[in-house]
C-alpha cells in the first residue's frame, strides 16, 4: 500500500512540475499499442494500466507498481518502428505483472533506508533535463519511485522481463528481431557524457542479445512481410514526429547539440519536404557552433566531462574558437545551417521560426543587415511573439550601427 501511495504521489508531482509530455494523439497511440501488448485478463490487484510520456532528453523507461508505464521523449526519439515500441512496453509491463517492485522493496528495504537520498536525487536530476531540479524534489515524497526510475532490477528479473517481451512480440506478429535492435538503440550515444546510471545493473548488452536470440531461435517466427514492416515503421514515425521535434529542442536546451543534430536527421529523412523538419536541422547546426559533429577523442574522459560541466556555453565556445578545429567546425556548421534555412524558407516562406533562426545565424556570421530583414519578417508573422521586445531591440541595435 505504501508503494502504491508513493507511486500516486510521484505521478501527481510529475504532472504538476511539467514533467509529463501531453499530446492526445500520441497518448492514444501508446494506449492502443500498450493494450495490445498487455496479455488479456485482469491487471494485478490495485493496478490500472497507463502509458505516459516523460519529458527527458535521455532514453529511459520505467514502470511504477500501480501500472503506470513511462517512456521518455528521448527514448521515443531513438526508436524506429512499432515493433520496437511494443518490445519496450512489453518489457516494462512484465515488471508490473510479476510485481517486481514489491520483491525489490521487500529485499532492499533496509538498503534503501541507508541510501543517501540527497546524493541520489542529485544524480537523478540531470536525467530529466530542464525539469530535473523540480523533479528531484520528488525524492522527498517518493523514495521508491526515485529508485525505480533510474535503477533496474536484479539481472534475473531483467532477464525475465526480456524473455516476456520476446514472447509477446512473437504472439502478436510483431517483428521479434526488433527486440535485439532495441537493446542496441538504447545504448546509442552521441555525446561524451557520464550520466548512464540507469544501465548500471542491467545485464550487459551482449548478454541480453545472447539470451534473447536463443529464446527467439527456439520459437521460430513466420517472417514478417516487408509490407507489414513498412506499416509498423510509417505508423510509428508519423505518430511520434511531433514528440521527436519536441525532443530535439529539449536536447538543445540541455546542451546536447550532437544528439539534437542526429535526431533532426531522422526527421528530415522521414519527411524531406517538411519546412519544419528542415528548420530543426538548421537550428541544430547553428547551435552546434564550434563543436565537431562527432565527439573528439580528447572529450572522452570523465575529467574532460567534469571540466565542461563547469563552463557556461559561452565560455565553452570561446575556448573552442581559440583552436583551429573549433574555427573550422564553426565554418562548416554555419554553411550547413545557411543552406538549410534557405531550403526551409523556400518550402514555406511563412515559417516564422525559420526567419528567426536564420536571423540569429546571419548575425553570428556578421551579416547584420540581412539579419534585420529576417527579424522583421519574424515579427510580421508573429506579432504577438513572447520574445518580440527582445527582437525589436536587436533590430534597433543593428540600425544604430554605421554601415560597413
Ligand atoms: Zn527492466
Amino acid at each position: 500500500l505504501e508503494l502504491l501511495e508513493q507511486s500516486e504521489q510521484f505521478e501527481e508531482q510529475l504532472e504538476k512540475n511539467g514533467g509529463v509530455y501531453n499530446d492526445e494523439k500520441l497518448n492514444k497511440y501508446l494506449d492502443e499499442v500498450g493494450r495490445a501488448v498487455i496479455p488479456e485478463g485482469d491487471p494485478p490487484e490495485r493496478t490500472r494500466w497507463r502509458f505516459r510520456v516523460i519529458r527527458s532528453p535521455y532514453a529511459n523507461a520505467f514502470a511504477l507498481p500501480n501500472g503506470s508505464i513511462y517512456l521518455s521523449t528521448g527514448l521515443l526519439s531513438l526508436l524506429e518502428n512499432e515493433s520496437q515500441l511494443a518490445s519496450v512496453i512489453a518489457h516494462e509491463s512484465a515488471h508490473v505483472l510479476n510485481r517486481h517492485a514489491f520483491a525489490f522493496y521487500k529485499s532492499a528495504r533496509n538498503r534503501i533506508r541507508l541510501i543517501n537520498i540527497a546524493a541520489l536525487a542529485e544524480a537523478w536530476a540531470p536525467l530529466f533535463g530542464t525539469v530535473g531540479s523540480a523533479v528531484a524534489m520528488l525524492a522527498t515524497v517518493s523514495r521508491i519511485a526515485l529508485v525505480l526510475t533510474i535503477y533496474s532490477y536484479s539481472r534475473e528479473l531483467e532477464t525475465e522481463a526480456d524473455v516476456h517481451a520476446a514472447h509477446r512480440l512473437l504472439e502478436l506478429n510483431y517483428d521479434a528481431k526488433e527486440l535485439l535492435k532495441t537493446f542496441r538503440l538504447l545504448e546509442t550515444s552521441y555525446e561524451a557524457e557520464y550520466v548512464k546510471l540507469y544501465y548500471r545493473n542491467h545485464p550487459t548488452l551482449q548478454k541480453r542479445i545472447d539470451y534473447t536470440s536463443l529464446e527467439l531461435q527456439s520459437n521460430p517466427q513466420q517472417p514478417v512481410s516487408a509490407e507489414q514492416r513498412a506499416v509498423y515503421r510509417v505508423r510509428y514515425l508519423s505518430r511520434t514526429e511531433k514528440v521527436l521535434r519536441h525532443n530535439v529542442r529539449l536536447n538543445v536546451e540541455n546542451r546536447r547539440f550532437r544528439t539534437a543534430l542526429a535526431l533532426s536527421q531522422k526527421l528530415v529523412e522521414f519527411r524531406p519536404e517538411s519546412s519544419e523538419n528542415i528548420l530543426l536541422r538548421a537550428d541544430a547546426f547553428r547551435e552546434l557552433g564550434p563543436r565537431t559533429i562527432e565527439v573528439r577523442g580528447e572529450e572522452l574522459s570523465e575529467k574532460a566531462w567534469k571540466i565542461k560541466q563547469k563552463l557556461t556555453p559561452d565560455e565553452e565556445e570561446r575556448l573552442l574558437l581559440a583552436t583551429p578545429p573549433g574555427r573550422a567546425a564553426l565554418r562548416t556548421n554555419q554553411e550547413n545551417a545557411d543552406g538549410l534555412y534557405r531550403k526551409a524558407l523556400g518550402l514555406d516562406s511563412n515559417n516564422a521560426r525559420a526567419h528567426l533562426g536564420f536571423a540569429f545565424l546571419l548575425e553570428q556570421m556578421q551579416r547584420p543587415q540581412e539579419a534585420a530583414e529576417h527579424y522583421r519578417e519574424y515579427l510580421r508573422l508573429e506579432p504577438e511573439a513572447r520574445d518580440g521586445g527582445r527582437i525589436r531591440r536587436r533590430i534597433e541595435k543593428i540600425n544604430a550601427r554605421p554601415p560597413l
